[in-house]
């Protein structure tokens, strides 16, 4: 693990670096708390941090301060290192954001102690991280299909409806329904009618711009935010619809034809009903009429 060692004395620095090494670490040696700082402003900065209290140019008090002012889920660890012992001082030093501190001068075994403390906590930080991503990810995304759920997508298109009036732009909205899902279903399982969600969700994201939005309305149902020159959506559907019905599904030794219906409706920059339930509720409209003249086909309200 890397350590960065800030320490103006230039031979306690390298006292301290030998020392760490041995105990498996990595040093990274400054002998200023600007240098330090310039270190962590780096890609993959140490996480484990010993600083000097006493240093020229910026002590570690100040550079104590200045990275607790960093907005970040991945604090560094930091002791402070210094000749002072009142409680004071030490008090100030846990104040400026420092997780420990240990006077001068101090035993190695102490100091090692110390250190294995910090590794202990960066590891329980990092983990805590990594579920805390896991949540975000699980709360927004449908575990089928990996596609974002509804709530995200509802959210996307909340969000999209604001900045397109802000920016002028067509704000387009998609219901798809797979056609006749419920026949794959009750002839081949719902195994297969889960592989053929997947495949959808696949082949969509597949010919789609990674700023559009795709998710999961519903059981065989997605909802799709894009913004796009007017003229150019029905091509941008057409290229959906034919990502899907082109070529056959081929799930396990099943070979299927796939086709899915697709209801539009447009934003205009101009239109002065901007709400996310009435263009849903016109997309189903359209959907309804692609479902009703035949299936297989892209229509589109304008609103
Ligand atoms: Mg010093």
């Amino acid at each position: 693990m890397k350590l960065l060692i800030a320490e103006d004395d230039s031979t306690s620095c390298a006292m301290l670096a030998a020392i760490v090494s041995k105990w498996g670490y990595e040093p990274i040696a400054v002998e200023d708390g600007e240098a330090a700082w310039t270190i962590l402003q780096a890609d993959d900065p140490p996480r484990l941090l010993l600083l000097d209290w006493e240093m020229p140019v910026l002590d570690g008090l100040k550079l104590c301060q200045r990275i607790r002012q960093q907005e970040t889920n991945d604090h560094p660890y930091i002791i402070l290192l210094t000749a002072r012992s009142d409680t004071t001082d030490i008090v100030s030093g846990l104040h400026a954001g420092s997780n420990d501190y240990i006077a001068k001068p101090f035993e190695n075994t102490e100091l090692q102690a110390r250190l294995q403390v910090g590794q202990r906590m960066l590891k329980l930080q990092a983990e805590l991280n990594q579920v805390r991503e896991n949540l975000v990810y699980q709360a927004n995304h449908d575990v089928l299909t990996g596609l974002m759920n509804r709530r995200a997508v509802l959210q996307a298109l909340e969000k999209e409806i604001c900045r397109t009036q802000r920016t002028q732009e067509t704000l387009c909205v998609a219901l798809c329904d797979i056609d006749y899902f419920k026949q794959v279903n009750d002839s081949h399982g719902h195994l297969v009618g889960d592989a053929v969600l997947e495949e959808v969700a696949r082949r969509m994201s597949a010919v789609s711009r990674p700023y559009d939005h795709i998710g999961r309305y519903g059981g065989e149902e997605f909802l799709i935010v894009i913004n796009t020159h007017s003229d150019q959506v029905l091509g941008t559907f057409e290229r959906l619809r034919l990502a899907i019905a082109d070529s056959q599904f081929v799930i396990d030794h099943l070979r299927l034809t796939v086709t899915m219906s697709f209801g539009i409706s447009m934003l205009l920059p101009t239109a002065d009903k901007r709400d996310a339930m009435s263009l849903i509720a016109s997309a189903d409209e359209s959907l309804y009429k692609a479902k009703e003249t035949g299936r297989n086909r892209v229509v589109c309200l304008e609103m």
